[in-house]
C-alpha cells in the first residue's frame, strides 16, 4: 500500500522560520481526490503556530503563475539552452573587473550563498549584494536570542513592528509581559503598529528614531543629565528617563529591531546604538530579518555592497546584472531605465512580473528544496526533505553550480561553514535630523509591513487571498481626508516620484494615523518607488520614511 507523503521543512516568509508541515496521499491513488492535494500543518511542539502569510505557502505550491519553464527574450527554453547563451554573453563581459553585479535574496541557504560568492569570483567581481535592501544594515549584529528565554523575559523593548512582520513572535512576547505583575512590554516606532496595542508606545518622530537613541545612550552612559524641559525626537526627558531606568532594572530583558522598506531613516546607526544600549543595560539583543536566511546569506557574501552596486548601476558602469531570487523590475527603483542600457540581465524567480529580464530561470521555495540556514538562534538549522518543484524550476544552488560548470569546466560542491559576523562599521555621526515636514511638503510617506503581505509583495501580492486588494492604496488620517476634501484616489509626491493611489479605510487598522502621516503598504512597486533608494549617511541603501505632499 502506497504511504502518505509527508514534508518536514520551514515557512518560507521570514527570518522566524516557522516549522512547517505538507502533507499529501496516498501518492499512488488511482483517483485524483482531496486526498491528491497537499494540505498544510504546523508543527504542534510548536507553541506558535502559523501567521497568515505561513498559510500562503499552499497557494505558493500550488499557483498556476509559478514560472515553470526558463526563458530567453520572452520565449520559453529548456534551462540547457538558458545556461549555454547566459555563459556566451557572460563570457564576453567578464573581461572587465566589476562589469557585472549578482544581487542575491536572504531566503537563499548557506550553500547557496556560498555558490554565488564562488559565482562571484568566477565572474571577475566582487558587486555582490543581498536583498531585501533593508537586510543589509543588520549584518553586524550577532543574535543574543532564543524563544524560550523570549517567552520568560521581565522586559522586552521592540523597535519596530515585529507583530506585522513576524507576526508568531506576538505570542512569547505577551506570554513574556503577561507571565507576572510587573513585566513590561515597551514599543519604540515612527508610527504605532501593532505591537504597540499592547505596549506602553513611545512614538518617536520619523526621521529622529537615530537620534532619539543617541539620547537614551547619553543618558545612561552617564555623558547628558537631561536637567532641561526639552522633548527630544517627540519624546519628554521624564519618559527618556523612565525608559532608561526599565532597561537598567530588568533583570532578563530583551530588545528586539525590525525594519521593512521606506520605514526607518539610518537603520545602521539604529542597530549600532541598540547593541551597545543592550551592552550597557544587559539585555540581550536581536534583529528580526526580512529575508528567511538574510544574516547567513549576507555574512557569507560578506561586505556592504549593496551601494556600490547601485552606483554602478545608476551610473552604467556595468554591462550585466544576476538576480537571484526575485524579479529587479519589482525591487529596483526605476529598473525600466536601467534595463534599457545592460547588455546581460538574467534572474530567478518564482512568478512573471509585467516586465522581465532576458534571460529568467524558474526558481524554487525553501520547501521545495534542501539546505541549511542560520536561525534567528544563531543555530545552523536544516530545511528537511523538499517538495518537488514545479516544471523545470530548479533550486537556484543547482543553477548556479550548473552555471559553473558551463563557465569553467569544473564541478562545484557547496561547502557549509559558520559564517562570520560583519564587524561594525565607523562609529556613526549624530547630529540632530532636520525635520521630514516643511511647507511644500507637509506630510511623511513612511512604509509599512501587512501581517497578511510579504516583503515587497512579490509573494503575497500573487495568491488568491490578497487579489481582492489588488490596487496601491495609502492609509491617510481620516480628519486630514475630511478636511482636504480628498476623494477616493490622491496622488502622492515625494522627491523620489509619484503616483496615484486608493484611500484605504483607516478602520481597517487597528491604530490610528497621525495627520502628518501617510501610511504605505510597500508590497505595490507604485508604493515602494515613492521612497529614494539612495544610500544614506552610513552609506547604506535603506530607504527610510521620505517628505511627502498630496498633490490636487
Ligand atoms: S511568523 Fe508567519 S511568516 Fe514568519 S515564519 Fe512564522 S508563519 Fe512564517
Amino acid at each position: 500500500m502506497s504511504s502518505v507523503e509527508e514534508y518536514r521543512t520551514k515557512c518560507t516568509f521570514c527570518s522566524v522560520q516557522d516549522d512547517i508541515i505538507l502533507k499529501r496521499g496516498p501518492e499512488k491513488a488511482a483517483f485524483f481526490g482531496g486526498n491528491s492535494l497537499f494540505k498544510l500543518y504546523y508543527d504542534e511542539k510548536s507553541k506558535r503556530g502559523l501567521c497568515p502569510r505561513g498559510n500562503f505557502t499552499l497557494e505558493l505550491l500550488n499557483s498556476p503563475y509559478r514560472i515553470r519553464k526558463a526563458e530567453l527574450f520572452g520565449e520559453e527554453c529548456s534551462l540547457e539552452e538558458a545556461i549555454k547563451d547566459s555563459v556566451s554573453e557572460l563570457k564576453r563581459i567578464i573581461e572587465k573587473k566589476n562589469n557585472v553585479a549578482i544581487l542575491i535574496s536572504g531566503n537563499h541557504t548557506l550553500e547557496e550563498a556560498y555558490l554565488a560568492k564562488k559565482l562571484s569570483n568566477d565572474l571577475n567581481t566582487e558587486l555582490l549584494g543581498l536583498f531585501p535592501f533593508e537586510d543589509e544594515a543588520l549584518l553586524s549584529v550577532k543574535n543574543d536570542f532564543s524563544f524560550m528565554t523570549l517567552g520568560e523575559s521581565d522586559v522586552a523593548m521592540i523597535v519596530g513592528d515585529v507583530f506585522s512582520l513576524s507576526p508568531t513572535l506576538a505570542r512569547p512576547i505577551l506570554d513574556a509581559r503577561n507571565k507576572k505583575r510587573g513585566n513590561r512590554l515597551v514599543s519604540l516606532d515612527i508610527l504605532k503598529g501593532r505591537v504597540s496595542l499592547f505596549a506602553e508606545h513611545f512614538n518617536v518622530k520619523p526621521g529622529y528614531m537615530s537620534y532619539f537613541l543617541s539620547v537614551l545612550l547619553d543618558y545612561l552612559e552617564g555623558n547628558s543629565k537631561l536637567k532641561s524641559n526639552e522633548t527630544f525626537a517627540g519624546i519628554s526627558i521624564a519618559r527618556i528617563k523612565e525608559l532608561a531606568e526599565v532597561l537598567r532594572n530588568s533583570e532578563n530583558g530583551q530588545i528586539l529591531f525590525s525594519n521593512i522598506y521606506g520605514h526607518f531613516v539610518n537603520p545602521y546607526s539604529i542597530v549600532s546604538k541598540l547593541s551597545r544600549i543592550s551592552e550597557i543595560t544587559e539585555n540581550r539583543f536581536a534583529v528580526i530579518p526580512i529575508g528567511q536566511n538574510s544574516l547567513g546569506v549576507g555574512r557569507i557574501i560578506g561586505g556592504f555592497n549593496n551601494k556600490k552596486i547601485m552606483d554602478a548601476l545608476k551610473e552604467k558602469k556595468i554591462e550585466g546584472l544576476i538576480v537571484l531570487g526575485g524579479d529587479p523590475f519589482e525591487f529596483i527603483p526605476k529598473f525600466e531605465d536601467i534595463f534599457g542600457y545592460l547588455n546581460f540581465v538574467l534572474s530567478t524567480a518564482f512568478f512573471k512580473g509585467s516586465n522581465s529580464s532576458e534571460c529568467i530561470i524558474p526558481s524554487t521555495f525553501s520547501f521545495e528544496k534542501k539546505g541549511s540556514f542560520i536561525s534567528l538562534e544563531e543555530k545552523i538549522v536544516n530545511l528537511g526533505e523538499p517538495v518537488s518543484p514545479v516544471g523545470d524550476a530548479v533550486s537556484d544552488g543547482d543553477f548556479v553550480s550548473d552555471l559553473l560548470s558551463a563557465l569553467s569546466g569544473a564541478k562545484v560542491k557547496a561547502r557549509v561553514s559558520v559564517p562570520k559576523v560583519l564587524p561594525f562599521m565607523k562609529e556613526t555621526n549624530e547630529k540632530k535630523p532636520s525635520s521630514l515636514t516643511n511647507k511644500k511638503y507637509p506630510f511623511v510617506a513612511v512604509g509599512m509591513g501587512l501581517p497578511f503581505h510579504h516583503d515587497r509583495g512579490e509573494l503575497s501580492r500573487r495568491v488568491k487571498w490578497n487579489q481582492q486588494k489588488n490596487e496601491p492604496y495609502v492609509f491617510i488620517n481620516t480628519d486630514r481626508v475630511k478636511e482636504l476634501s480628498l476623494g477616493g484616489k490622491v496622488k502622492i509626491e515625494t522627491p523620489n516620484g509619484s503616483s496615484v493611489f486608493r484611500i484605504e479605510d483607516c478602520g481597517n487598522l487597528p491604530f490610528d494615523i497621525p495627520e502628518d502621516i501617510i501610511a504605505v503598504p510597500v508590497h505595490f512597486t507604485e508604493n515602494a518607488q515613492l521612497f529614494l533608494c539612495d544610500s544614506d549617511s552610513d552609506g547604506i541603501i535603506s530607504p527610510g520614511a521620505v517628505k511627502a505632499r498630496i498633490v490636487k
